[in-house]
Parts: structure tokens; C-alpha cells; sequence
């Protein structure tokens, strides 16, 4: 069967499905969130930084319910950042 190979892959654990665009994954499992040009690190008064995705910009909050993991799959809006090293 052609999903075969596929399901031997974990799926990713990803509890905070509001905090991306679309769903985790969506686009190609090959590619990490960390990669894509979308991905920010928004520094907070308590001097940690929280991971978030700046197509949504307009939901985030400032708790970690919209934090994104770099280690999620892309999602269907992931642009490569190439100017990522
Ligand atoms: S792949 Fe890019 S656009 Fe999608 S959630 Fe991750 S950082 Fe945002």
C-alpha cells in the first residue's frame, strides 16, 4: 500500500493546533517550522522568548498558547528562509 512507508513515521506531538496557520504537516513532513522565513522569536519583560508564527500575528497573546515548536512539520503556508544558515 502506498501510506505504508508513511506510517512508519510518529506523527508529531503537537498540542497547540490555534497557534499555526494550518495544520502541522500540511505542507511536506521533510521540512521543519525553524526553516520557514515565518518563524519569530518574540523576547518578553520576564527575559525569556517565546517561538511564534507571524502569519497570525494578529491571534498571538502573550502566554505560550500560541507559542510554535521549530521542530514542527511545516504547515501548507511554509516559505523557506534562505537566508537561514
Ligand atoms: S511552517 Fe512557517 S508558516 Fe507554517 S506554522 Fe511554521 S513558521 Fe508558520
Amino acid at each position: 500500500m502506498n501510506g505504508e512507508l508513511f506510517d512508519l513515521v510518529a506523527p508529531a506531538k503537537i498540542t497547540n493546533v490555534h497557534a499555526y496557520p494550518a495544520p502541522p504537516g500540511s505542507a511536506c513532513n521533510a521540512f521543519k517550522c525553524k526553516q520557514c522565513k515565518h518563524i519569530c522569536r518574540v523576547g518578553h519583560d520576564s527575559g525569556k522568548s517565546h517561538l511564534k508564527c507571524d502569519i497570525i500575528k494578529q491571534r498571538w497573546t502573550t502566554s505560550c498558547a500560541t507559542d510554535i515548536q521549530a521542530k514542527s512539520p511545516a504547515c501548507r503556508f511554509f516559505e523557506m528562509d534562505l537566508n537561514r544558515g
